[in-house]
């Protein structure tokens, strides 16, 4: 067989180890030389970040530190425009991120306009670190971009500082995800390079998942959630959104739905509906969950770490679905592995709104 494609790595440094953050962030604001970082943490992640942080005036050569909290979820176009207000204000030449995808996702907004470097220090699993996309919000329209200069230089991940994420939130979080890996394996850009680490992060993740839901207070599950995201968010940024980022896309952006939850809800819906018409991807993730099938896989990991299962419980009303499902139909990639038109979306959100689990197929 013929083996030929085209394939983007993008360019970003990496630092990965429990207990490491305050020494791999010291080491990152030396190497570019930053004297003036503007740290962006929200509130519940402040004394995180301050213990992160703490010290840096010392060790690393840096002049002043400053602080900015204002994060809100989908970057709104104010929000945004604060931070980058901050960030003139304190001459800042370097933004460290402390946080989830929404701080992360500041992050970017002013490094969009700034061209400021990012280190990312993320809190939960969300992979915005290692993506080129920025997004932000006005009037309840969400905007997204790709900008190589939003690609944080970047990543300290420590798998510690996840241990705060309250249980339930740790698992939606993975699930996200697990989501950017079953998508990768038929999006627009997908590659032999990108499914690969698709898979590797579909093995990790399903392995971490279970350990982190029995016993959060252990490090192992943590470890691998948080390894199995990155390489989760490496390959969704390469192989682009397909159908599943496409649906939740749409979700959180008309009908303000969390994000994590949105996407571990609809995960198993779009995989019922792909899969059969995916064999390839459908034998990688049986072989990532060590299981029969990628969709009995799927759920015993669900059933193992109680995932959430109805997009009613995070808000979404019955009414709304005609009008998501026409939204969603006009952005179908044409790279889906079947037509998804607004009949077949009708259905499929239907049963991710009511959590009917018969729409698995099992
Ligand atoms: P988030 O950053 O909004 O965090 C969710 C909640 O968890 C917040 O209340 C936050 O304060 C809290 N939190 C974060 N870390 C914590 C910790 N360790 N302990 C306790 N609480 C903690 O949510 P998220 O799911 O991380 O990110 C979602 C956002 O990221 C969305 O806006 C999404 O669009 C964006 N995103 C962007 C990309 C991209 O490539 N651009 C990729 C993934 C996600």
């Amino acid at each position: 067989m013929t083996v030929e494609f085209t394939h983007v790595t993008l360019g970003q440094r990496v630092l990965f180890g429990a207990g490491l953050a305050r020494e791999g962030l010291a080491g990152e604001l030396a190497r570019l030389g930053a004297r003036r970082p503007l740290i962006l943490a929200g509130d519940r992640e402040r004394a995180m970040a301050e213990q992160v942080v703490g010290g840096l005036e010392e060790s690393a050569g840096v002049e002043r530190l400053s602080w900015h909290g204002d994060v809100a979820m989908h970057v709104p176009v104010d929000v945004a425009e604060r931070a980058r207000a901050a960030a003139a204000a304190a001459e800042a030449d370097v933004v460290v991120a402390v946080g989830g995808g929404s701080t992360t996702g500041l992050a970017k907004a002013v490094a969009l306009t700034t061209g400021l470097p990012i280190i990312a220090v993320p809190t939960t699993f969300a992979g915005s670190e290692a993506t080129n996309v920025w997004g932000m919000t006005e009037d309840g329209r969400k905007t997204t971009g790709v900008d190589d200069a939003v690609l944080p230089a970047s990543i300290v991940y420590d798998a510690e500082l996840t241990a705060s994420l309250p249980p339930a939130m740790a698992v939606a979080s993975g699930l996200n995800a697990l989501a950017h890996c079953v998508d990768s394996l038929w999006a627009p850009r997908a590659d032999p390079i990108n499914g690969a680490l698709a898979a590797e992060g579909a093995r990790a993740l399903s392995a971490g998942l279970p350990l982190l839901h029995r016993d959060p207070d252990a490090d192992a599950g943590r470890e691998q959630v948080l390894y199995g995201a990155y390489l989760a968010a490496v390959a969704f940024a390469s192989a682009g959104s397909g159908l599943h980022h496409k649906i939740c896309h749409v979700l959180g952006g008309a009908y303000d739905l969390p994000h994590a939850e949105t996407h571990a809800v609809v995960l198993p819906h779009v995989l019922a509906f792909n899969g059969p018409a995916a064999p390839a991807a459908q034998r990688r993730l049986a072989e990532a969950f060590g299981s029969d099938s990628a969709m009995s896989g799927l759920a015993a990991l669900y059933d193992a770490v109680d995932a959430p299962s109805a997009l009613a419980d995070h808000g979404m009303a019955a009414a709304d679905i005609p009008a998501a499902a026409r939204l969603v139909a006009a952005v179908v990639p044409d790279s889906n592995p079947r037509p998804a038109a607004e009949r077949q979306l009708v259905g499929l959100l239907t049963a991710a709104q009511n959590g009917d689990r018969a729409a698995w197929g099992l």
